[in-house]
């Protein structure tokens, strides 16, 4: 049993739960349009909001993924940034966690 095997199957499940959550957006975006334009109106803006959470849910998937990957090929734990071990309070926190607390904070401290 690898160290990261708790990781592993947390975020095996986080992906499982977050593909469900895709299936059944996909689902409701091929639903038909064919009502009167006000009814349509409200519905394209309903579509946006799943297409926000879409994008949002498939990046979520990606994060997941490139975890997994890491743990597959030993580069888990540790900061895409600065090479340091991510803490592993962090960790369980966020397990797709990418960076180490403080490069996150320095990116988010630049983007805003
Ligand atoms: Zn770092």
């Amino acid at each position: 049993m690898s160290k990261h095997e708790a990781a592993r199957t947390q975020l095996e499940q986080q992906l499982a739960r977050l593909l469900e959550r895709v299936g059944q957006i996909e689902g409701d975006l091929r639903q038909t349009h064919d009502r009167d334009w006000q009814e349509r109106a409200i519905e394209l803006e309903n579509d946006e909001v799943l297409k926000g959470l879409d994008d949002m849910t498939l990046g979520e998937v990606r994060r997941i993924r490139g975890a997994l990957g890491r743990i597959a090929n030993g580069t888990y734990g540790a900061c895409s940034t600065c090479g340091r071990t991510i803490s592993p309070e962090r960790l369980a926190a966020i397990p797709s966690a990418l960076t180490c607390l403080v490069c996150s904070s320095e990116r988010q401290q630049r983007n805003s």
